[in-house]
């Protein structure tokens, strides 16, 4: 016998649970089931984005920076956020925010230790067939991450680092290092990212964008030497913290049925330049969560705009072509953006005003090169999700 839900959500992730809590505020009637494996919360991540001072998640934020900092070699970039700053959530904190929300509401139900194995489609409803028992659903929003096969990007964002804590103080702590220690390497641009808690505290992360995927371990030996650099008295690493998230995702087998849609990072919400998605995804939460309330099921469509995306994979495909010039060009746009206009670049739809002054930072010719390489190739193979 399977048990029946009008919308099986698979993954109680940051998408998963942000549509939750997003359909929990809006007081949905409808039978919900979230579908997660893990049977216990943990703190696994830390999301940052720039926001305002206010916004509908600031209870939550841990800690905000109104400077943040590039450095290569010979060059160094200040940025100071003037109506924006720089902001952490701990995602312990979201995930307890989005669980009490939830309980609050016994027709959304989160069932922990369950895999979403296969889905499949017959009559009007969807079935999921998981590792303990039956259930079907009048739609699924999928956010499972996507199969290793399935898993492919322009380039990959790859770190490892930790939380430490050190004897002596040793940071800075309103100065976030964003891309500290830059250095354009044939396997891909290096630097570290320095993340102050206190002078005491901090997270530190070894970041590659590397043109194959590695597994973030692999760059464990790399970070220990960078914090051996960065800090000269006795530490203590208090969490690891690691990642290898794709940069242009390619795009996916078409959608089978506007019953699944697919959503968060496997969905391609990562902004492809930056790799940044948390605020995307509680955009996208948002506006499904209202699309939903009124019986409309949301559409699975790409996220960004077409020329967003074009951008992003113009300067993906030219860093692929010149690895040894990424760092100069991200302190070039760094130099030719202020701090609010950055925040905003990185992280949401940029102005037309911003994406001028990071053309005019930027080599033309190499650009036009991958203007020219990533036009010719977008809709075959670029991420753009069906619509
Ligand atoms: C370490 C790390 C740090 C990051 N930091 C930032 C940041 O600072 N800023 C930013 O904007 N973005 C950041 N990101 C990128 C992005 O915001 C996050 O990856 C975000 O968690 C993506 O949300 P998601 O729901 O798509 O995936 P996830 O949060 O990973 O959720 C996917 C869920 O699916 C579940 N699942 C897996 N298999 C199954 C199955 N078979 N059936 C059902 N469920 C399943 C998983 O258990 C998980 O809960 C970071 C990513 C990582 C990995």
């Amino acid at each position: 016998m399977s048990q029946t839900f009008d919308i099986a959500i698979l993954g109680g992730g940051c998408a998963g649970l942000s549509l939750a809590r997003e359909l929990a505020n809006l007081s949905y009637s409808k039978r919900v089931i979230i579908i997660e494996p893990r049977t216990v919360y943990e703190h696994d991540r830390t999301w940052c984005f720039w926001a305002d001072a206010q916004h509908g998640l600031s209870e939550l934020v841990s800690k905000k920076w109104s400077h943040w900092r590039f450095s290569s070699q010979n060059q160094k970039v200040v940025h100071t956020g003037v109506g924006s700053s720089y902001q952490q959530i701990r995602s312990s904190d979201f995930y307890q925010a989005c669980l009490e929300i939830i309980s609050t509401r016994q027709n959304i139900e989160l069932r922990q230790g369950l895999y979403a194995k296969t889905v499949s489609i017959s009559d009007n409803q969807v079935s999921i067939e998981t590792d303990k028992g039956l259930f079907t659903a009048d739609l699924i929003i999928d956010t499972r991450p996507r199969q290793a096969h399935d898993d492919a990007a322009m380039l990959w964002q790859v770190f490892s680092g930790a939380e430490v804590e050190t004897e002596a103080p040793c940071f800075e702590p309103f100065t976030a290092g964003l891309m500290e220690n830059m250095k354009s390497e044939p396997r891909g641009l290096k630097f570290t990212y320095v993340l102050p808690a206190t002078t005491n505290q901090a997270l530190i992360q070894t970041t590659r964008f590397s043109p194959t995927k590695l597994s973030p371990t692999q760059l464990d030996d790399e970070f220990q030497a960078d914090l051996d650099g960065l800090v000269q008295c006795p530490v203590t690493v208090k969490r690891w913290e690691r990642g290898c998230l794709p940069m242009g995702q390619i795009k996916r087998r078409a959608t089978f049925s506007s019953k699944v849609i697919p959503a968060g990072q496997a969905a391609g919400v990562l902004r492809p330049s930056s790799g940044y998605g948390f605020l995307r995804i509680q955009a996208w939460a948002r506006a499904s969560a209202s699309e939903l309330v009124k019986d409309s099921p949301p559409l699975a469509k790409p996220f960004g705009s077409r020329l967003e995306r074009t951008m992003d994979a113009t300067f993906l495909a030219a860093m692929l072509q010149s690895p040894h010039s990424a760092a100069d060009w991200f302190i070039g746009i760094a130099k030719c953006l202020n701090g609010d206009e950055f925040g905003q670049f990185m992280s949401d739809s940029p102005t037309l005003k911003s994406w001028l002054k990071v053309v005019c930072a930027l080599p033309k010719t190499e650009f036009v090169h991958a203007l020219f390489k990533v036009t010719s190739q977008f809709d075959k193979k670029y991420y753009q999700a069906t619509k």
